[in-house]
């Protein structure tokens, strides 16, 4: 940890493993997270947001990110294509 540090290529880690890996390499998926206060009330207040992860290269191949990137890509096209 800690050698040398290059101000443009910023490590972020692994939101599966915690590895740090540089951000070019790293695999970053659009997430949806859902954020509550949980307070069981009607002053409840849930909503979702988009938030962006980050994966190691094998992780994103075990969680299949790199299919689902596939699959969004393929049906952008497809709407480009037919829409
Ligand atoms: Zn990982």
């Amino acid at each position: 940890m800690g050698k040398k540090r290059r101000g443009r290529d910023r490590p972020v880690s692994c939101t599966n493993c915690g590895r740090s890996v540089p951000r070019e390499k790293a695999v970053e998926y659009q997430k949806r997270m859902f954020f509550s206060t949980d307070m069981k009330t009607s002053e409840d207040v849930t909503y979702s947001d988009f938030v962006s992860v980050y994966y190691c290269i094998s992780c994103a191949k075990h969680a299949g990110i790199f299919e689902k990137k596939k699959e969004r890509l393929r049906r952008r096209r497809e709407r480009d294509l037919y829409g």
